[in-house]
């Protein structure tokens, strides 16, 4: 039996009236840093807010020679211990496969900043680290399930589960693995990621790279005695960038046309120099290599290392690959896209929906997409350009029209 559809009043009746509350929420759940590693109070702290507003709640922690033999577990990673899993559940009221939302804890703490952890709310506009990614779209999700427990007290058809997952920041997939463990499967899942309100059907796979540059150290007096691994690395660092022009084929995924650059080499982090005075004996370059959802992951590592080293043939390389996550794209004609256009229209009217297209990153889509094919979508409030940003802010009216869209897909997804 099709669940009755509420009015779009009766829907912003229901997400509007506790704003207060909704902004605390996020008050409070930025106030409680959570960097990779440190997820634990956060989550607890969620999980005690969702019992204490009649959610059931599954909290956990993953044993780390459970994860050990996937690909998610052998990336380098911070360790599993004391770093738990929360499953918040909104029971439905009959046998239809779930729906999952998956939010992750952890949050980068980024360039030293004063009031990192304020969650001070002006003109709208909720500041603190963790604002858009992730813990505005987490509330978005959480504030949707709210006005579902009121507006639908019968159940959905199916229940509505909720993931907050540890380490996206870290090693992506590896939470969102430790939740496939439990045994937490979906027919659909939507992956609450700061996408400006606009659910997106596909996502970048990526890999993590390092470059060991070696040389010979000598004392700078005689420096021509010695190879310079600096100067190696300044030219391995020339290369990347012609390597993403020459890789920047704007043409290769229609959904990702809008993307400027269709392939990201990313240098996040490098290392150099032992002893002032010294010619450098060993330099690193590590960063993200991001892809398209077609893009062969295996083929694509040999392409990097080998074009690079043709690059630069007479440097010493060691390259590496630390972390690898797949990607995913969903057909916009899956019942799950039609569900969340339907409810961005109905909301917003017809100028609201401008389209399909892609989640510009990696995150834990392509983990859920890749084990059970589960249609999968990307989608919260906020704006990419400001995860992990100095300064990052989140807009609570943003935050409030994705719980209203959110609760209205979940509804018409169990009816399709
Ligand atoms: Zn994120």
């Amino acid at each position: 039996m099709p669940t009755p559809a509420p009015s779009s009043s009766a829907l912003a009746r229901a997400a509007a009236r506790p704003r207060d509350e909704m902004i605390a929420l996020l008050q409070q759940s930025i106030r409680l840093p959570s960097p990779s590693g440190q997820e634990a109070a956060f989550t607890n702290f969620i999980a005690a807010w969702a019992a204490r507003h009649g959610f059931q709640t599954d909290l956990w922690e993953t044993a780390e020679a459970a994860v050990a033999p996937y690909p998610q577990g052998q990336a380098r990673h911070l360790p599993l211990a004391g770093r738990p899993t929360l499953v918040v559940k909104l029971p439905g009221r009959g046998q239809a496969e779930p729906l999952i939302l998956n939010a992750h804890a952890d949050v980068v703490t980024g360039e030293a900043q004063d009031n990192l952890w304020s969650g001070e709310l002006r003109d709208h506009l909720l500041h603190g680290r963790g604002a858009v990614d992730d813990k505005g779209p987490l509330v978005g999700a959480l504030w949707a399930m709210l006005v579902l427990k009121e507006l639908v007290p019968v159940g959905l058809p199916g229940d509505l589960l909720l993931e907050l997952v540890p380490g996206e920041e870290d090693a992506v997939g590896l939470g969102t693995l430790t939740s496939l463990l439990r045994g937490y499967r979906g027919r659909g899942v939507i992956i609450l990621e700061p996408t400006s309100n606009i659910p997106r059907c596909a996502s970048r796979p990526g890999l993590r790279f390092e470059v060991i540059c070696h040389g010979v150290a000598v004392h700078g007096s005689v420096k021509w005695l010695g190879r310079d691994a600096l100067a190696s690395l300044r030219r391995v660092l020339d290369a990347l960038t012609a390597l993403e022009t020459r890789w920047n084929n704007s043409a290769a995924d229609p959904l990702f046309a809008a993307c400027p650059i269709a392939r990201p080499v990313t240098v996040d982090r490098v290392e150099a120099g032992r002893w002032q005075g010294m010619v450098c004996s060993r330099a690193l370059g590590a960063g993200y290599f991001e892809l398209l959802p077609a893009d062969d992951l295996a083929l694509w590592r040999e392409k990097f290392a080998m074009e690079l080293r043709a690059a630069v043939p007479d440097d010493a390389l060691d390259i590496t690959f630390t972390e690898q996550y797949d990607g995913h794209r969903t057909a916009p004609d899956d019942p799950l896209c039609t569900a969340a256009r339907e409810a961005v229209v109905a909301l917003g009217g017809s100028n609201a929906w401008t389209g399909w297209s892609a989640f510009n990153s990696g995150c834990e889509a392509g983990l859920r997409f890749q084990a059970h094919a589960s249609p999968t979508l990307v989608w919260g409030p906020g704006g990419l350009e400001q995860a992990h940003a100095a300064g990052e802010f989140i807009d609570v009216r943003d935050v409030e029209a994705f719980a209203r869209m959110l609760a209205l897909t979940a509804i018409r997804y169990f009816d399709l």
